[in-house]
């Protein structure tokens, strides 16, 4: 188990404080956002302890992945959203307030949801090259 300061999702996994519980089973849990910027908003964490995302095993990672989508359907179908944001915020400087990894699934209507701004740049085709190669490398594949 990593070292971590105990966080409110702790708590929750562990039944000491109370959230509205959307799925459970030995790996995860999903429940509804306290603070939703739109009506349905969800959140999925692991029963695995990490702050971050880069930090969780892959059978972790796999429940989560395996889960998503059907969580997904859920909120969808239930709040009539056609459109949806998945996001999970990494560090302090990268919007985290809880440091437990958890995923936000954000329904989309006109005026509520996640509101993002995205100033692209063009990529730098040397730069596209090393990054790309020095990851492969860092990954452990060819
Ligand atoms: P983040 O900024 O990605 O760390 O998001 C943390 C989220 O956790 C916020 O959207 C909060 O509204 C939500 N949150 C905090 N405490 C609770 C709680 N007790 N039950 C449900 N959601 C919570």
């Amino acid at each position: 188990m990593i070292e971590q300061e105990v966080t409110i999702f702790d708590r929750i996994i562990a039944g000491e404080t109370p959230c509205h519980r959307v799925y459970e089973d030995d790996q995860v849990l999903a429940f509804l956002d306290i603070g939703p910027l739109s009506d349905g908003h969800t959140l999925l964490i692991p029963k695995e302890r990490a702050r971050y995302l880069h930090e969780l095993s892959d059978p972790a990672a796999a429940a989560l992945g395996r889960v998503l989508p059907r969580l997904c359907r859920a909120v969808l179908a239930v709040t009539g959203a056609t459109a949806y944001n998945v996001i999970q915020n990494n560090g302090s400087a990268a919007h985290q307030a809880v440091f437990y990894v958890h995923f936000h699934i954000i329904p989309k209507f006109p005026n509520r949801g996640l509101g993002i701004s995205w100033s692209a740049g063009s990529l730098d085709s040397a730069r596209a090259t090393e990054l790309a190669r020095k990851m492969r490398a860092e990954m452990g594949v060819g």
